[in-house]
């Protein structure tokens, strides 16, 4: 029998021959991952026993995949205040068993009191909703936010430029969004009594985040019967 490490080495090598391309070196992450928990160690020692006991985040985040809106980061936030689901576009789809789950989760295991859904500018997954289909299968996702644009015509053809356009789709995607977390079973049903969801969107122009309250009762008086159950 080897030993750990020789262990560890054999299978490394038969992951580097099953696989088509050679292995990336991954090490600095590894090595990245070590400085980072050792300064968070240096400033708050008891900080990691404390995770392990439980996680109580307050709020969840419903973001977009884009590596440059990391959920934490950008409202200060330390590992365990924030529960996190994201995917291209920041979509709230009825039948994703995923983000309903994570919802779920969130609204009757950890007791959240606030849901943020935060959509960015410059966001691809939305921009791609004003091109035409590349005939992708990422197209079967993006359809959720063409709908939007569908509806919303009139109201984003009212901007005049489409730098302006794709930034009021990437509004009303949030809003819409919204809407969806508010009207879902899982926060229609008593047990989800108090909690508040919330529209932002994030400017990666300038770091700063936006409130869509007044865009998002709009959106709710205007959304279609069928999606206001
Ligand atoms: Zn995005």
């Amino acid at each position: 029998m080897g030993t750990t490490a020789s262990l560890q080495g054999e299978c490394a090598t038969r992951l580097r021959s099953d696989t088509i391309h050679p292995m990336s070196d991954l090490s600095h992450l590894l090595t990245n991952n070590r400085v980072w928990a050792e300064g968070i160690h240096r400033t708050h020692p008891v900080f990691f026993g404390s995770l392990t006991a439980q996680q109580r985040p307050k709020f969840l985040w419903i973001g977009c995949s884009d590596s440059r809106v990391p959920a934490n980061e950008i409202i200060g936030l330390m590992p365990g205040e924030v529960f996190v689901h994201r995917n291209v576009a920041n979509l709230v789809v009825h039948s994703d068993l995923n983000c309903l789950s994570v919802i779920d989760y969130a609204v009757n295991e950890l007791k959240i009191k606030d849901i943020i859904v935060c959509g960015h500018y410059g966001c691809g997954g939305v921009n791609s909703a004003l091109a035409p289909s590349a005939g992708r299968f990422f197209d079967h996702w993006i359809r959720h936010v063409r709908d939007i644009a569908k509806f919303y015509r009139s109201d984003i053809e009212s901007e005049p430029t489409a730098a302006g356009q794709a930034r009021k789709l990437c509004e009303l995607n949030v809003a819409v969004q919204v809407v969806h977390v508010r009207e879902s079973p899982i926060l229609q049903h008593p047990a989800a009594r108090g909690v508040t969801v919330h529209g932002w969107i994030y400017d990666i122009a300038d770091g700063l985040l936006h409130d869509l309250c007044p865009m998002i009762e709009k959106v709710r008086a205007l959304e279609p019967p069928c999606a206001r159950a």
